[in-house]
């Protein structure tokens, strides 16, 4: 296959893409498949001979879509989302097309000076400050990992990269248990063990309370411990709980520790201005990550970090041999010294298409759509005989359950079976609860009603 051929079969993939699109919802949202389905098809050994784009083609329409679970279909309520408007699609094809890896701002000027003015019309977007810069990950889980190594690099003195942590004091971090388990992880990649990981009690609202945070951090301290750093969370995962971000702020800022906040999915939702109020304070936040492939439609993978100073974490992940040097050129910012992988895709690409597609104004019209149509899904849910609501909606997610774990799992297998929508679990208060998310980019309120209707439906 040469770039003729990609041309006649870029064609063919955009037609195909275009009709995958508009019958997507008469396709099961999730794959109804028993493990092995999909490898059974596919031969044991690899080709010798190259073979005709024709038959590779047949075989990815034959095998690959009924294999899928469908995340751009318009009824997929479960997880968070990983939306993908139509423009970010294109504007991966062009970044495809050109398939540059911007590691440095000589490899590919575009990627790095695109990335950094996103970086600022996401800032205002979301009404944050000036003086907040940052940079794009792959993903939240590489992003918290990077602040929390920042943190750790901090409480040492930019020691223990050089020595080791066995040289260390033992570090301890603090978050609520409504956190994402990428913080678990994080914490234990990072060397500190998931012992010196605090999770702070929460009050009523599943909030971490400010006053529990300091007595943990004053009894580590008196213990002979480091505290290190704080991770908050804005809209959690399980039932989407928000930290009272300035109040917590504040009391790492009396122990003079950094800070860094977790709103994956719902910084997203900061585009409107009326929700701000859930994230209050956060411009006293050292690192704040988001993901844009999660809510704002900018497909997968794009998680976006805030940093109100980046020098510790370029201190703690920038390395500079000499094959990576770019002579004469020290005002350049090469950004994948802000973050744990050397190679970087362009992903600024992405944003920039988006938010012009659509302006703000059509992102936060979206957005507010999805949160008034869960709320209205969730009274639909409250009014079934039998439905019990876990969780109030926050922003659009919420959780039910049955009267029984037996019961909500039998039911959530059955509403995945029939296909119509997909919804997932959690456990929330030690219970078994179905959540309930709206967000997928092209859904419609009739597409959110039909939550309801499967359930009242399948309930017996
Ligand atoms: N933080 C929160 C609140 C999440 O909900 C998720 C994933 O859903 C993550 C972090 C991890 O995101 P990623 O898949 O980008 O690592």
């Amino acid at each position: 296959m040469n770039h003729d051929d990609l041309n006649h079969w870029s064609k063919r993939a955009a037609d195909w893409a275009s009709d995958y699109h508009s019958h997507l919802r008469d396709r099961p949202v999730r794959a109804p498949l028993t493990p092995g389905a999909i490898a059974r098809q596919l031969p044991a050994q690899p080709p010798e001979a190259g073979e005709p784009m024709e038959t590779i083609f047949a075989d990815f329409a034959a095998i690959v879509p009924d294999g899928m679970t469908h995340w751009q279909h318009p009824r997929f309520f479960a997880y968070f989302p990983a939306n993908a408007s139509p423009a970010s699609m294109l504007a991966e094809q062009l970044a495809n097309a050109m398939a540059a890896q911007g590691m440095l701002w000589q490899t590919s000027p575009a990627v790095t000076e695109i990335e950094q003015v996103m970086i600022q019309w996401l800032r205002q977007a979301l009404g944050l400050p000036e003086g907040f810069t940052g940079t794009i990950h792959d993903s939240a889980t590489t992003t918290t990992l990077s602040a929390i190594l920042t943190m750790r690099e901090q409480a040492t003195a930019f020691a223990s990269n050089i020595s080791g942590l066995h040289a260390s004091p033992r570090l301890r971090f603090y978050a609520s248990a409504q956190t994402h388990s990428s913080v678990d992880k994080a914490i234990r990649v990072a060397g500190i063990g998931q012992d010196n990981l605090i999770k702070i009690e929460t009050d009523a609202q599943f909030s971490m309370r400010p006053e529990a945070l300091n007595s943990a951090i004053a009894a580590d301290l008196a213990a002979g411990f480091v505290p290190a750093g704080v991770i908050l969370c804005a809209g959690g995962t399980s039932i989407g709980a928000f930290d009272r971000i300035g109040d917590c702020i504040a009391v790492a800022n009396r122990f003079g520790l950094p800070v860094h906040v977790d709103a994956a999915w719902a910084g997203s939702a900061m585009i409107c201005p009326e929700y701000r109020g859930l994230w209050a304070g956060i411009e006293g936040a050292d690192s704040i990550v988001f993901n844009p492939h999660k809510w704002l439609g900018v497909q997968f993978d794009c998680a976006v970090q805030f940093l109100r100073d980046p020098t510790p974490q370029v201190k703690t992940l920038g390395l500079r041999p000499s094959y990576l040097e770019t002579a004469g050129r020290e005002e350049i910012v090469n950004f994948n010294e802000w973050t744990v992988p050397l190679g970087r895709r362009f992903r600024a690409l992405k944003l920039w298409f988006t938010l012009r597609a659509y302006g703000l104004e059509g992102l936060r019209a979206r957005i507010r759509n999805h949160v008034a149509w869960a709320e209205e899904a969730c009274a639909d849910l409250a009014a079934i005989a039998g439905v019990q609501i876990t969780s109030q909606p926050s922003l659009s997610l919420f959780s039910f359950a049955l009267e029984t774990q037996a019961k909500t799992e039998a039911l959530l297998a059955r509403i995945n079976d029939d296909g119509r929508i997909y919804l997932t679990q959690t456990l929330h208060e030690g219970r078994y609860v179905i959540r309930v998310q709206v967000g997928q980019f092209d859904c419609t309120r009739t597409d959110v009603q039909m939550i309801a209707k499967v359930v009242a439906e399948l309930m017996t």
